[in-house]
């Protein structure tokens, strides 16, 4: 693989840094995850919604969204993964146990949470998040994608 990366002031291979990363197979309840993900995106696709998003929370209860695109200004647009967090803290759930998003634009594939995302996630624990690497389906714990959050004082 040839795509490089920035990281720690020096391009290194990408290959390196996932050798790096600590990845975890699907689980039964992860496959159910990716499908509740691909269906909500199925069902609401539209010109504004091309990426569904579903998570599990510690609590065992799953919650999907999609995105929301404005065209009017990019920035007020909200990504999927904030619309099914959005859900999830309307129903009194404060914490992910697991989170994946699917983009229709790209085959239903799972699509890593932009970087946004990953610290708007970080606020509701330490996920896992459900990844495609190297063509496969694999889990790592946002702490992987994404060592070091804001966090407030
Ligand atoms: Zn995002």
């Amino acid at each position: 693989m040839l795509v490089l990366s920035y990281c720690h002031r020096k391009f290194i291979r990408l290959d390196i840094i996932l050798m790096l990363m600590q990845f975890e197979d699907l689980t039964k309840q992860d496959l159910e995850l990716v499908e509740k993900a691909k269906d909500v995106i199925r069902q609401r696709k539209s010109k504004r919604s091309t990426v569904g998003a579903a998570l599990r929370t510690k609590n065992n209860k799953i919650f999907c969204g999609v995105n929301i695109e404005i065209e009017c200004s990019a920035p007020c647009s909200i990504c999927a993964e904030y619309a099914a967090i959005g859900t999830m803290v309307s129903e009194g759930e404060n914490e992910i146990k697991t989170i994946v998003a699917i983009s229709s634009n790209r085959q239903y594939s799972v699509l890593p949470p932009c970087g946004k995302c990953r610290q708007f996630i970080s606020e509701f624990g330490n996920p896992s998040v459900i990844v495609q690497v190297n063509g496969k389906l694999k889990k790592t714990k946002l702490s992987e994608l994404y060592p070091l959050p804001v966090v407030s004082d």
